[in-house]
């Protein structure tokens, strides 16, 4: 179990690399390993604060700090991303039993720009749950978090980042196999071929998608982070453990096996990459596949995907990067009304 808990506290110009170090220095701890898969969590993602987002907005930060402090050694519920921190870490024992010396881990970090009253409460929280989050970072291979416009920040910076939204339903998730769920265009592709049906419709798009079907798709903002879980399924598959892989990807992708599929899978093919199932519903909504394939976490640009797996139960992240970030403005503004511009993270 690590020691040296640090809260990021966000735009702290105390944060520079010089300050680290010293930090590093100062506490005995490692340098972060270099070859690790750092996930960025924030605590709302975390750990569910909605009552204590409800007395921040309505009472004010005064009453909010004097109830974190009045309730210091209660922990947290677990939040949206809880389940899938918990998978990581399943992964993370997985791997240290096969390689013991190896960096390449994930690397959990939590990010919060929470008042020292409040860090105790984490630290608390996490103790609780015995996570193994020990480290602060200023690069992360994906970064969760609820406030979209800080994971906006982070997509413009060219982070793999995504908003957490919590299932509407509870659904038991393995313990012991981290199921990943990727939407294709705009999640791991670029936007490219989501533009031409956006602009001239499905005929066009199919059309399009036919005559350009060996010809690579541009990589998407969520590309690295299936990259990097390739990477660790590979050391279990050197292990002869590839039936038993703690680490399951899945491609749900709106294209038609039949037709546009065919470009998905030669893009993750000229990449080198692959997901353990691709899934291709043409059109049909992806709730109830998901609901199947009870992933940990599901990516998709397009709101009212990320809505119909929050629906039947999935943890469903949103990504807001392409074209339907501009063209469905209302959507976007929606999600903007559901998160408080002057939140707490
Ligand atoms: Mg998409």
């Amino acid at each position: 179990m690590g020691h040296g808990w640090v809260f990021q506290h966000d735009n702290d110009p105390k944060h520079t690399a010089k300050a680290k170090k010293e930090w590093i220095k100062k506490k005995h701890i490692k340098p972060k390993p270099q070859n690790a898969i750092t996930i960025a969590v924030s605590s709302r993602a975390l750990f569910n604060m909605d009552r204590e987002q409800d007395i921040y907005e309505q009472q004010g930060m005064e009453d909010y700090l004097k109830y974190q402090i009045q309730h210091e050694i209660e922990p947290f519920a677990p939040g949206p991303a809880f389940p899938f921190i918990k998978a990581v870490e399943a992964v993370n024992t997985r791997l240290r039993e096969l390689y013991p010396d190896s960096e390449e881990l994930f690397d959990v970090v939590l990010m919060t720009s929470n008042h020292a009253h409040v860090g105790l409460r984490l630290i608390n929280s996490i103790n609780h749950y015995q996570l193994f989050i020990e480290r602060f970072s200023y690069h992360a291979n994906l970064y969760l978090s609820a406030d979209s416009l800080k994971v906006r920040e982070a997509i413009d910076e060219g982070i793999a980042a995504a908003t957490v939204f919590s299932p509407g339903k509870i659904t038991e998730l393995s313990e012991t196999q981290l199921r990943v769920a990727f939407d294709g265009d705009a999640v791991l592709f670029s936007d490219e071929s989501e533009i031409i049906y956006k602009a001239h419709g499905l005929d066009k798009f199919y059309e399009h998608e036919k005559a350009h079907e060996n010809k690579p798709l541009d990589h998407g903002p969520l590309k690295g982070f299936l990259e990097a879980l390739g990477k660790l399924q590979q050391k279990f598959y050197a292990k002869g453990q590839r039936l038993d892989c703690p680490i399951r990807t899945y491609l749900v992708t709106a294209r038609s096996a039949a037709s546009s599929g065919t470009r998905a899978l030669k893009t993750l093919r000229s990449w080198g990459l692959e997901t353990d199932e691709a899934l291709f519903l043409a059109g049909a909504p992806k709730g109830p596949m998901l609901e199947k394939i009870r992933p940990h976490i599901f990516f998709d640009d397009q709101m009212f995907h990320v809505e119909g797996a929050t629906e039947l139960g999935t943890v469903a992240a949103h990504v807001p990067y392409g074209i339907s970030q501009k063209i469905q403005s209302k959507t976007a503004r929606d999600v903007k009304k559901d998160m408080p511009a002057k939140q707490l993270e």
